[in-house]
């Protein structure tokens, strides 16, 4: 998506050599709500031919997205994995286990109550970044547990020269990525793959 990469290009911060990229003018901090609605637009485009009954995410960045990715399918509920077990979270829940790419590598478990998933529906997962694919491997994992179906996998922005997005193709998964970055550093900026 061409406007995603020239924001990146013009707003991007680079922390070290293919480690973090901070989005926090449009994405991850401030919200630029316009233009989330023109990436859930994006998205609608790249999986117009598939059926979702409801779209995953993970608190708290994916959020803001998958809302303005739910407008753009025709508003199927939104649900987001929790990532602390609060007493709002009633009942039985799925659990699985994120292996914190930005958060100090510490895992921790994520929650979807069981009211909110059912059993052979289409869901989309919908994520801000793609790196080792570990938050997305666990919302897949809540899918399953539900006996929904992954209908995709949508995030704004792939960090291609991290396994997630290839290990994820290679189990079955449709990822589909908003913008791929093939290398960064403060030196060279942000590389694009395509
Ligand atoms: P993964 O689980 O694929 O290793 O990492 C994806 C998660 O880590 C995303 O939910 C995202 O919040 C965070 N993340 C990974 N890399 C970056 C990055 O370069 N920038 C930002 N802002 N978040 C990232």
């Amino acid at each position: 998506m061409e406007q995603l990469k020239k924001r990146i290009l013009k707003e991007g911060k680079i922390r070290g050599t293919n480690e973090i990229l901070k989005v926090d003018s449009f994405l991850n901090h401030q919200m630029d709500v316009a233009f989330l609605d023109e990436l859930g637009a994006a998205f609608k485009a790249r999986f117009a031919d598939c059926q979702v009954d409801r779209i995953l995410t993970i608190e708290a960045s994916g959020i803001a997205i998958a809302c303005s990715a739910a407008k753009a399918f025709g508003n199927p509920p939104v649900v987001f994995a929790k990532k602390n077990k609060t007493k709002n979270i009633a009942g039985d829940v799925y659990i699985s286990q994120v292996e914190s790419f930005t958060q100090g590598k510490r895992p921790y478990n994520i929650f979807v109550s069981k009211d909110f998933l059912h059993p052979g529906e289409k869901v989309l997962i919908i994520d801000d970044f793609l790196a080792n694919g570990s938050a997305l491997h666990a919302l897949i994992e809540i899918v399953h547990q539900a006996g929904s179906e992954v209908a995709g996998a949508g995030v704004v922005v792939e960090k291609a020269f991290q396994p997630g997005g290839s290990l994820l193709r290679n189990e079955g998964v449709r990822v589909e990525a908003l913008a791929r970055i093939q290398s960064m550093s403060e030196e060279t900026g942000v590389v694009f793959c395509d």
